[in-house]
């Protein structure tokens, strides 16, 4: 035992916060320690063991803002203590949601922007939620109404995120969730007419799908309806999950008719989290107009002083990234919401070209009319004696995360890679990627996993 353990006493006074009882052990994991410590030797200790997490910005997984501007950083700060849902302790940071929520509606083209209903939520899992029970309230009172069951609802999608398979479950829906037929990356108008039927209680088409970053085609799919409406009477009501393509198509594909330019579509969700640039906690839900929010749902609370109308499903929350993702509406305006996706675009695309050119991808979305994002597959993958999953581990050796997974409901057997352009990654960052990407593939090319010990590696399963 060394010298200076054997010392009777704590020593929480020694000037190193290394050299303090704390630094010298194991930090507790299962129990509270007995005693406290000083407060900087805590945040450094546990600041140290968080520099073992990935670093964000080289996450190319992710679809969340990885860069938040000073300034927003310190509104999220001077908000800290603040808690959203007390309106009435705090009625700017409430006016400023209400305004949000009325931008986003004209954004989105609602016919009445000043007057539509929407909320602020903890990111686009909620508002789907949200969306999801009003559409089945809505279609529940019109079922009793017509006096028919109204106990087997059902929803209809594409390849969905992993938030409307909960809703489903949750909310007790059945979720009809189309395959993706051969040759196509999400579901298309014309799958829908078999799947519907008296119990649909709407369509949920996905503007920029997770597994590959394209648009689900809302306009044909509301055609559609509107053809199935006029056949057999099914008037079934869209909601649009516009998690990141709700801040990309208004700036880069106007032409793009997805929003409340279609009389069918009655709410929409996204994350301001991720497109909309506001930092983490903090997603939006849109309904066309009032009566599209069953009011049944909206609770009025009045013990925090004052009634406040709130449909949500948690209640106290931060209100600092709400304030930032107004003060990112502000700051950037349309023109600089255009520019910095515009941006993205461009470089998503550039990576897309770039990775072709070396020939060992097959590009199935290129960057170009939908989400800044590069989706591809490896060329003559059963000849290779190694997968992408280990191109991911091994361009994880530089800090880069990139995502490989099999493509969903039927087409399972491809296996893709997909890189996600944000705000904060430029050109210069995606050329080093891009040579560490060509070193990779040679690497493997001489060294296939085939020959070596570790075959049939772990990361496998993932
Ligand atoms: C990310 C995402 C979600 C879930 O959103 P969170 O903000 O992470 O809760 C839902 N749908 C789509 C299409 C997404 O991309």
């Amino acid at each position: 035992m060394a010298l200076h353990q054997s010392k009777p006493g704590r020593r929480d006074d020694v000037f190193d916060l290394y050299a303090r009882d704390l630094s010298e052990q194991p930090l507790p994991k299962f129990r509270m320690p007995e005693n406290s410590s000083l407060p900087d030797t805590v945040y450094n200790l546990i600041h140290d063991e968080l520099l073992l997490d990935g670093n964000s910005r080289q996450n190319l997984a992710t679809f969340c803002t990885t860069y938040v501007p000073p300034q927003a950083q310190q509104l999220m700060q001077d908000c800290v203590d603040k808690n959203m849902i007390d309106q009435d302790e705090y009625p700017q940071t409430a006016e400023i949601e209400h305004r949000c929520v009325h931008i986003l509606a004209d954004l989105w083209n609602a016919p009445d922007a000043k007057t539509t209903l929407g909320c602020s939520t903890t990111g686009s899992s909620e508002a789907a939620m949200l969306g999801g029970l009003a559409l089945k309230w809505k279609w529940r009172k019109r079922k009793e109404a017509a006096g028919q069951p109204a106990d087997k609802p059902n929803l209809i999608c594409g390849p969905v995120q992993i938030c409307w398979h909960k809703f489903a479950r949750y909310f007790d829906v059945e979720l009809r969730e189309l395959p993706i037929l051969d040759g196509e990356l999400c579901m298309t108008a014309e799958q829908v007419a078999e799947a519907v039927d008296e119990n649909t209680i709407g369509v949920v088409p996905t503007l920029g799908v997770t597994f590959t970053g394209v648009y689900e085609p809302v306009e044909a799919l509301s055609k559609e309806l509107d053809r199935i409406e006029a056949e057999r009477g099914l008037d079934i009501p869209i909601h649009v999950d516009a998690a990141s393509g709700g801040f990309i198509a208004p700036f880069l594909h106007e032409d793009v008719v997805w929003d409340f330019r279609l009389p069918r579509v009655k709410s929409i969700n996204a994350s301001g989290h991720k497109y909309g640039l506001s930092p983490l906690g903090v997603g939006w839900a849109i309904w066309r107009e009032p009566e599209d929010l069953p009011e049944e749902l909206i609770f009025n609370v009045d013990y925090l002083g004052g009634q406040v109308p709130t449909f949500a499903l948690n209640f106290s929350r931060p209100a600092g990234e709400i304030v930032a993702q107004y003060y990112q509406f502000l700051r950037l305006g349309r023109k600089g919401y255009t520019d910095v996706q515009g941006a993205c675009a461009d470089t998503a695309q550039y990576l897309a070209t770039e990775l072709e050119k070396t020939g060992h991808f097959n590009m199935l979305y290129n960057g170009d009319g939908g989400l800044p994002a590069v989706c591809y597959s490896l060329k003559n993958s059963t000849d290779r004696g190694y997968t992408l999953y280990d191109v991911s581990e091994r361009l994880r050796m530089r800090g880069w995360q990139i995502a490989s997974y099999p493509l969903p409901a039927n087409r399972h057997n491809l296996i893709v890679q997909r890189v996600m352009v944000r705000h904060g990654i430029g050109r210069d960052l995606m050329e080093l990627l891009i040579e560490d990407m060509s070193r990779t593939i040679e690497f493997l090319d001489r060294n296939p996993m085939s020959n070596r010990e570790a075959k049939a590696s772990f990361h496998h399963g993932r």
